[in-house]
């Protein structure tokens, strides 16, 4: 799969990366702020952070008896779970930014969704299968 190399501002990004918790293409995840010619326009940082070193991990608290409590997002380039930040786009309902993510299961499972944070998430009808 070709990913687009999205460079979003590091500053901006951390901490809405480190509040996010929920369930993979079920909670929008948080649209990020995107470098304009290495600069941020929102906070003028200029450190970046690649879409392809963001992943999912699934949580699990103490008294978790196999399935994962929640899902958060870590700043790693190895993940086994997707690509949370596959892409970016224009959300169809309201033409806010939205978040296009992949999402594979460990049997291979594999789904297309779309986060935005006005409209919530939609999962796409697009499915893969293990190559
Ligand atoms: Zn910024
Ligand atoms: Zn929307």
């Amino acid at each position: 799969m070709v990913i687009r190399d999205i460079k979003f501002c590091k500053s901006c990004s951390e901490p809405k990366l480190i509040s996010w918790k929920g369930w993979p293409l079920k909670n929008p995840i948080p649209m990020l702020s995107i470098l304009k010619g290495d600069r941020c326009e929102v906070c003028g940082g200029l450190d970046s952070l690649s879409n392809h070193d963001i992943k999912w991990m699934n949580y699990h608290g103490p008294h978790s008896t196999g399935l994962p409590d929640y899902w958060i997002l870590v700043i790693e380039s190895q993940g086994t779970w997707g690509e949370p930040y596959l892409d970016v786009a224009v959300c169809k309902k309201c033409g806010g930014d939205e978040v296009i993510s992949y999402f594979e299961t460990q049997s291979g499972q594999a789904d297309i969704g779309c986060s935005c944070e006005t409209c919530g998430t939609a999962k796409s009808a697009f499915r893969w299968g293990r190559r």
